[in-house]
């Protein structure tokens, strides 16, 4: 088996699948208000979509994680998660998701052998959950989580991203919430990914040593050498099962040992998150279709197209002009 090995001597073994750049929600450092979404004939379809995922577990990739815009809003999502779940190889299949269409899809991933879940929630209090989702209903992403916990996922982790002046004040609330519902938390810091209207970068950027501060104020925290393949850097508190997570693109630059790639919903592979250096595999994938060594052979040639690090500043300034809602992250 050809393993997809960069320039860099790095091993793509994780690879993050884009299922559509819709949204029920609208946060604020993933969007703006008003946003365009891709035509039904430029996104790839649900069979695209598996050709993808297998393509990529024939090359030594053993991790997918799911991802949108919102995931969940994609039709036949529960179908596709089947598909993919049985692909052989697939050591860790998991889903990024904002929580609210759990309560009806939660059994379903994790019959059809989806591993893990991670739910963004940024604060605890209805009102400013609702400012910085722009819609979101907190009450139905708590149900999420609730009835991911029935569906018997374990180690769900929620993802929170931490704006100055916005929701700063709730990290430890956030931590707290985690512990009494055995979740395990990643505090993210926010990235430039595309011209958000709503507030500057420069003026809200919180790093994840201003988080850590915040949480030793009451908690010790440990350091874990536990990974989840992913960019989390994990500590652990002497007294809870809970473990806390730091993603810090900018304050602990984490390039040298990037295993992964991210392919959009309209089956661009993109080779770095903060780069935008890539290749259209949906031209491949309606060029011959359900031939899987074309693809494969385009994947691996893509490696030498992947850049060695990205180059984000804090100061506010878009980086890259594609929302996050392309990649999910
Ligand atoms: S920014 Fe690019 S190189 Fe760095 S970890 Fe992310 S994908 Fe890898």
């Amino acid at each position: 088996m050809t393993a997809l090995i960069d320039k860099f001597s790095r091993q793509v073994r994780y690879v993050r699948i884009s299922v559509t750049d819709r949204c029920d929600f609208r946060c604020v450092y993933c969007m703006s208000e008003e946003m365009t979404f891709l035509p039904r004939a430029q996104i790839l379809t649900l069979e695209e979509l598996h050709q993808v995922a297998r393509a990529f577990t024939e090359l030594g990739v053993e991790k997918i994680r799911l991802t949108g815009g919102e995931p969940l809003v994609r039709k036949g999502i529960d179908d596709l998660v089947t598909d993919i779940g049985s692909l052989p190889g697939l050591k860790d299949f998991a889903m990024t998701t904002n929580g609210a269409s759990l309560p009806r899809y939660a059994r379903a991933l994790k019959q059809g052998g989806m591993d893990r879940l991670n739910i963004s929630l940024d604060s605890l209090d209805p009102e400013r959950f609702r400012r910085l989702t722009r819609s979101g209903d907190l009450t139905k992403v708590i149900a999420g989580i609730h009835a991911a916990q029935d569906a018997g996922f374990e180690r769900i982790k929620l993802n929170a991203v931490i704006l100055r002046g916005r929701n700063d004040d709730e990290v430890l609330d956030l931590v707290d919430f985690a512990r009494d519902e055995q979740l395990d938390i990643s505090f993210i810091e926010e990235m430039p990914l595309g011209d958000v209207s709503d507030h500057s970068r420069g003026e809200t950027f919180y790093s994840s040593d201003d988080v850590q501060t915040r949480i030793e104020s009451r908690y010790a925290l440990m350091p874990s050498p536990e990974t989840t393949m992913g960019p989390s850097r994990y500590f652990r508190m002497a007294d809870s099962q809970s473990r806390v997570g730091f993603i810090s693109p900018h304050s602990h630059n984490f390039c040298s040992t990037c295993n992964r790639v991210r392919v959009t919903v309209e089956g661009r592979l993109l080779l770095c998150l903060g780069n935008e250096h890539s290749v259209d595999l949906r031209d491949t994938l309606r060029r011959y279709p359900g031939q899987l060594e074309p693809l494969k052979e385009q994947i691996i040639e893509a490696m030498d197209l992947k850049p060695e690090r990205h180059h984000f500043s804090t100061d506010g300034d878009v980086q890259v002009v594609r929302f996050m809602n392309m990649t999910g992250g």
